[in-house]
């Protein structure tokens, strides 16, 4: 479970981004944070793993106060947290295989995916997380020879390939065109129920988060101004 306890985040600056933010999230939730641009979605979720420190309240996951995380407990934490952003983040210049095979052996990661020198049993994992995401035929093509939704899904089994117990996805379709939205949007709903990976995603298309999410976090001005359940959604939003 993951449990934000009146959290507050000042940036260095003194930018307020976060307001008393309250929030459970049990595991196996697919969870949308909507919200304008600036409203504090991006800082929200990028707090969970650490990318930024909370400044006030509490921040637990499964127990553990991740403010107190440091050294290889952080490293081990992060490891269970997967992250995929807007733009993929891809080593586009070698294939896809190796691309995965990155997250899955960390260790001396960039050399060895650019040369794709890995034990069998990971290069199995890794094509069983491409096939998972319905691009196993596009495993020893280059990353950069695929379209932008072929792209996102090569991040999610990267993500997958690391045997995460949360997935958290900054805007992971909003470089993407309608019809290959959907495709990554029912990607993210297959693996959340039969993997039961939690999932949080930011995304401002509230079509989209109403329709494969199941509860659904608003969030104005850092603070969070709506939480329930899609089926409880109405106009207001
Ligand atoms: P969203 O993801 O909803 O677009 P963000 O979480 O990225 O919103 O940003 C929330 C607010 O915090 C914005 O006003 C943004 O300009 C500000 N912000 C984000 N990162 C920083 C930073 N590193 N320093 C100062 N302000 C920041
Ligand atoms: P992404 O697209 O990866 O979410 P952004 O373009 O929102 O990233 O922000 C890029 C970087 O700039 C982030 O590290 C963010 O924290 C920082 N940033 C965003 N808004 C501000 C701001 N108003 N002041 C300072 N830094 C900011």
């Amino acid at each position: 479970m993951i449990e934000f306890d009146k959290v507050g985040k000042t940036y260095p600056n003194g930018f307020n981004a976060l307001k008393d933010v309250n929030l459970k999230i049990e595991q196996g939730e697919f969870v949308a944070i909507i919200g304008l641009s600036g409203a504090g979605k991006s800082t929200l979720l990028r707090t969970i793993n650490r990318m930024h420190d909370i400044t006030e309240g509490k921040l637990t996951v499964d127990g553990t106060d991740v403010m107190q995380l440091k050294g290889k407990e952080l490293r081990r934490f992060r490891r269970k947290i997967g992250m995929i952003f807007q733009s993929f983040n891809l080593v586009t210049r070698t294939k896809v295989i190796n691309n995965v095979l990155m997250a899955k052996v960390p260790d001396l990661s960039f050399i060895r995916a650019l040369f794709g020198i890995y034990p069998k049993e990971d290069r199995l994992a890794a094509l069983e997380a491409l096939d998972k995401v319905g691009i196993l035929d596009k495993a020893f093509v280059r990353a950069d020879q695929l379209s932008g939704g072929q792209q996102q899904r090569v991040a999610l089994a990267r993500t997958l390939a690391q045997n995460p117990q949360i997935i958290l996805a900054d805007e992971p379709v909003a470089s993407l065109d309608p019809v290959t939205a959907k495709q990554v949007m029912e990607d993210f709903q297959r693996i959340n129920k039969e993997m039961n990976i939690t999932i949080l995603l930011n995304i401002h298309h509230v079509e989209l988060a109403l329709t494969y999410a199941s509860r659904v976090v608003g969030i104005r001005a850092g603070q969070i101004v709506y939480d329930g359940p899609v089926s409880d959604v109405n106009e207001e939003i």
